[in-house]
């Protein structure tokens, strides 16, 4: 059994209401889309698609990867479907999005683990929305760089990959990843000429000391913005919550960051990798 930690005030969110809820909601049904703000349960879907934005999920819904943290359903994937980059471009345009976010499951069964699809959405995205600006939130690839490279070089204005926790938790939070292969990614996307970002999940077990070792690392191999945020358990199945940090150790946390030499730094209890995310591609230290 699973122990229970009690949901501290600090994470109570508006329900999402509103026309421009209504909206987004609307254009990601009838284009057949998915959004990582419904698969992952986000608790800010209020505010962000009540601000009209939202974080388009490419490749389908079923991932090949199993983390522990995640509600994306695991199983074998639906074929590539090659009309998904049209039609992501297509609500950002109806959207009016400034700012769009896109990220994908995992595909390990296909030999381009996706970067086909993922340059294609990015280009049609760029075709029908010039002004808009991407950050495409993108897997490791196992490592096989030359489908990383297909990201690099269609250069979307920022580009994430999610370490999601401390060195020594990898294997039990990502099964399938590798901590120092995700850094290498974040090292290859800045020798392309990325700007860089990473996402680190907290309460998973932890300790302040790892945490600021991880940000260390990812500076160390390039990466520009870390965001840092509270993991919450999405359903009993996945790995419990095992501590609430506090606001103040969030902000904390960001100060050891910018000290350290980090560009930005995004760090509170509801913060997700995609959460203010149109900020992340200026620098953040002088504010
Ligand atoms: Fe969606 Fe990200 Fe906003 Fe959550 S923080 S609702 S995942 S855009
Ligand atoms: Fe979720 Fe992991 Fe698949 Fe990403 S790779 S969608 S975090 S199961």
């Amino acid at each position: 059994a699973t122990t229970r930690v009690k949901k501290p005030d600090w994470l109570r969110v508006k329900l999402p209401i509103g026309e421009n809820y209504k909206q987004v909601r609307n254009l990601v049904d009838t284009h057949k889309l998915h959004t990582i703000c419904e698969s992952g349960n986000c608790p800010n879907m209020g505010e962000c698609w009540g601000a009209g934005t939202a974080t388009f999920m490419i490749l389908g819904n079923i991932c090949t990867r199993s983390c522990g943290f995640c509600a994306v359903a695991t199983g074998r994937p639906e074929a590539v479907d090659f009309d998904e980059p049209q039609r992501v471009a297509e609500a950002i345009y109806l959207m009016k999005v400034k700012h769009a976010v896109i990220t994908s499951v995992d595909r390990d069964e296909l030999k381009d683990g996706g970067s086909i699809i993922w340059a294609n959405t990015i280009n049609a995205v760029r075709a029908l929305n010039p002004e808009t600006t991407m950050e495409t939130l993108i897997p490791d690839f196992r490592g096989q760089w030359e489908n990383l490279q297909r990201i690099i070089d269609v250069a979307p204005e920022i580009v994430s990959h999610n370490l999601e926790t401390v060195e020594r938790l990898t294997k039990q939070v990502r099964i399938q990843a590798k901590y120092h292969r995700s850094l290498e990614v974040i090292r290859r996307l800045k020798e392309g000429g990325m700007r860089t970002k990473s996402g680190i999940m907290l309460g998973l077990g932890e300790t302040k000391e790892e945490v600021v070792q991880a940000m260390q690392d990812l500076y160390d191999n390039g990466c520009d913005v870390v965001t840092l945020g509270q993991y919450l358990q999405p359903t009993p199945k996945h790995l419990p919550v095992v501590r609430f940090v506090h606001p103040d150790e969030f902000a904390e946390l960001r100060e050891i960051g910018y000290n350290m030499g980090l560009d930005y730094v995004e760090a509170g209890p509801l913060v997700r990798s995609s959460y203010h995310a149109e900020k992340h591609i200026v620098s953040g230290r002088n504010k």
